[in-house]
């Protein structure tokens, strides 16, 4: 199937409520374009550099979201676009996200990554270190950052139990985290689910998805 043929299947069974973002890392500008033509207006990269060049190539109308590990000195090349950084993990990091935003004039939206995976690999905070990060004195100073969510990976496997599992413990997290409210810290988005495990993400209340292979087809490993 085309890329627009599977786009249209995944939108028509998505609920209205529910964000797409098609994840275009390692592919071509002329593949997102094709996507782009048919409505789609968020893109997930996961590698800053390759964010920004397609940024420069694509139309302007795009949301850019950054959904890979983050590199504290690459920070600056996103900063003047960039719509929600979804896997920040360190209050180091966040200072270096306000510092940039702050040189550009904006707020930049972000997201916590919690760990939920049973994989030593994945990157994230524990249940405790979200609420210590969000509780931080430190935190208060970042004007130019608003904490709007969180983000997961679930583990890589077809266990339809454990992913069951692991995105409840993550909407739970989310729910427990939801009071506290301040200037930069609202939480609303919960971005969790992938291509072959988004419809069990959305049961257990995602509202962002981030789907790469099922709209552009398998990713040839570098
Ligand atoms: C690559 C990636 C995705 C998309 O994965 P697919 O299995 O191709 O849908 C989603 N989230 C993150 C963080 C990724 O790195």
């Amino acid at each position: 199937m085309s890329i627009t043929e599977n786009l249209l299947k995944i939108k028509s069974k998505l609920p209205q409520n529910i964000a797409l973002v098609a994840v275009s890392k390692t592919k071509p500008v002329s593949d997102l374009l094709e996507a782009y033509d048919t409505g789609q207006r968020i893109f997930g990269e996961n590698k800053i550099q390759e964010m920004a060049s397609k940024h420069d190539e694509m139309p302007k109308d795009i949301e850019w979201h950054m959904i890979g590990h983050i590199q504290r000195n690459k920070v600056k090349y996103m900063a003047p676009f960039v719509s929600l950084i979804h896997a920040v993990d360190s209050l180091r990091l966040l200072a270096e996200i306000n510092k940039q935003a702050l040189k550009n004039n904006r707020v930049i939206d972000c997201l916590l990554q919690v760990k939920i995976a049973s994989e030593e690999s994945k990157f994230g905070l524990s249940e405790n270190e979200v609420l210590d990060l969000l509780t931080s004195e430190e935190i208060k100073n970042f004007q130019n950052i608003k904490i709007v969510g969180l983000m997961g990976m679930a583990t890589f496997t077809d266990n339809q139990e454990q992913l069951q599992k692991e995105f409840e413990m993550l909407k739970y997290i989310f729910d427990n985290l939801i009071y506290l409210k301040s200037d930069n810290c609202n939480l609303k988005t919960l971005s969790m689910g992938m291509s072959n495990d988004y419809p069990i993400a959305i049961k257990n209340g995602s509202t962002m998805i981030r789907v790469g292979s099922s709209i552009f087809g398998k990713r040839t490993l570098a």
